[in-house]
């Protein structure tokens, strides 16, 4: 069978599938990097957490590429109660199209060939990974990597597709920015009227529910979106709420209908028994970011791991394997499968260390977050009463929020803090 041959195929050109690209083709590695969508507008928030920031620096360091940087954030309880944090450090909101932008423009400069076609299907002969594109072209890759996000067809061939229990739904509203049309920031009176598009995001969790609203500013659009886990409403029952919290944002007048766009989407959140066995890598292949479910089970926010395992992946792939061929530009065209195998179990531990430990507690911890009481009340509105009248808290609730609190000693440092209050 002719075709090209490379040494490694991402498919799926989102943040995890091109950041991979790019770390591997700026060591000299040989990638092609397929995705039919090239930079799209993916159903999503764009929010960037700090810790994506801070450790992914050029997310932030060309300016032809346009974001918000947020410090504020207002969060709304079940019970109406408010509080508006003011974050010591900013995150970023992007639109989608852009991000993936950013990072599919630094995995073509670094050297990875992007094939803009999406794969349609691939089988694993002695050596090879054999893959077909939309385009009727074929490939080979000695190894295989699947981040082709929370619908990854990768994974359902590779190890099956997530159950409902892993999932959930999102839908959200991109509204062109009219800077005639007052936002009221949902608190919908004159005194606590803000100026349009204030660079700040609102989070609103809704009553005996497991998920939120969020409102989140990007350069001339305002994005509106609910997620809630699969199956808990029907998606006219989303789509009511979303609308109300829309209507609500802008002092009780929907926008124009040619001003919205709408999106609907899945986001992997694992139950807690998912993440004992979750399969991530096999003979000569691996799943990143959405595709191999790491999304933070609680937020849904899923960028900094997709980013963070596409690193961890990276670091694998270049740290276990000598490279020994480096002739015609291309090098590690005689890898033996032990090195692969190396280069996957040191990914299956380093995305467990760094990580996977947390989202776990992150899972078990979701039913109380939603629906458990803290101090007799329910735990999102007790988290901002608290936060309302201490500054520790405050504090605690701004680095969950932007990413930087361990799930693991959450309860335990609310439990410190508020102490003092009580
Ligand atoms: C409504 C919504 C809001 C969200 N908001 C946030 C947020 O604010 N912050 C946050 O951190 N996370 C958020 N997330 C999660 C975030 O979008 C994902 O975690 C993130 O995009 C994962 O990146 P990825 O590269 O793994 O996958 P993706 O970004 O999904 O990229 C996968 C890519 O694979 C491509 N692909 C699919 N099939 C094939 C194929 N057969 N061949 C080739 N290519 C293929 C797709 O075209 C796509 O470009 C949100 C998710 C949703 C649904």
């Amino acid at each position: 069978m002719q075709g090209r041959s490379t040494e490694i195929a991402v498919i799926g050109a989102g943040p995890a599938g091109a950041h991979l690209a790019s770390r591997l083709a700026a060591e000299g590695r040989d990638v092609v990097l397929f995705d039919p969508k090239g930079a799209w507008e993916k159903p999503c928030g764009g929010g960037v957490p700090t810790r994506a920031i801070r450790e992914f620096a050029f997310i932030l360091e060309n300016s032809i590429y346009p974001r918000k940087l947020v410090r504020r954030i207002t969060l709304i309880s079940p019970l109406d109660r408010r509080v508006t944090l003011n974050l010591e450090e900013p995150f970023a909101v992007f639109s989608r199209e852009v991000l993936n932008r950013l990072v599919l423009d630094r995995a073509v400069e670094a050297g990875a060939e992007f094939v803009r076609e999406g794969v349609i299907g691939f089988s694993r002969g002695r050596e090879d990974w054999v893959l077909s594109t939309s385009g009727g072209k074929k490939f080979r890759a000695k190894f295989l990597v699947g981040a082709d996000g929370a619908a990854s067809p990768a994974r359902r061939r590779l190890v099956g597709i997530f159950p409902k229990q892993d999932l959930a739904l999102a839908f959200g509203y991109n509204v062109t920015v009219d800077h005639s049309q007052t936002a009221y920031g949902l608190n919908g009176d004159a005194a606590s009227q803000h100026e349009p598009v204030a660079d700040e995001v609102v989070i609103r969790f809704p009553r005996e529910f497991t998920g939120y609203l969020w409102a989140f500013p990007r350069p001339g659009v305002m994005n509106f979106g609910v997620a809630s886990k699969l199956g808990e409403r029907t998606s006219d029952e989303l789509r009511e709420i979303l609308m109300e919290f829309v209507r609500g944002y802008y002092g009780g007048r929907m926008p124009g209908s040619e001003r919205m766009n709408f999106f609907g989407a899945k986001i992997p959140t694992l139950d807690v028994a998912s993440w004992k066995d979750l399969k991530t890598t096999g003979e000569r292949w691996a799943l990143i970011g959405d595709a191999a479910g790491f999304a933070d089970p609680i937020t849904g926010e899923g960028i900094y791991y997709a980013f963070k395992s596409a690193d961890l992946l990276a670091d694998s792939l270049i740290g276990s394997i000598k490279i020994r061929d480096r002739r015609n530009g291309s090098c590690a065209c005689d890898v033996s499968p032990r090195e692969y195998e190396r280069a996957t179990a040191s990914y299956d531990v380093a995305w467990r260390n760094a990580f996977g430990r947390d989202l776990e507690h992150a899972s078990f911890r979701l039913p109380h977050f939603y629906h458990g009481q803290f101090f007799g009340r329910i735990f999102t509105d007790a988290m901002i009463f608290l936060a309302r009248h201490h500054r520790g808290v405050r504090t605690i609730l701004s680095r969950a929020l932007v990413g930087e609190q361990s799930y693991l000693t959450l309860r335990r440092d609310l439990l410190r803090r508020a102490w003092r209050v009580f």
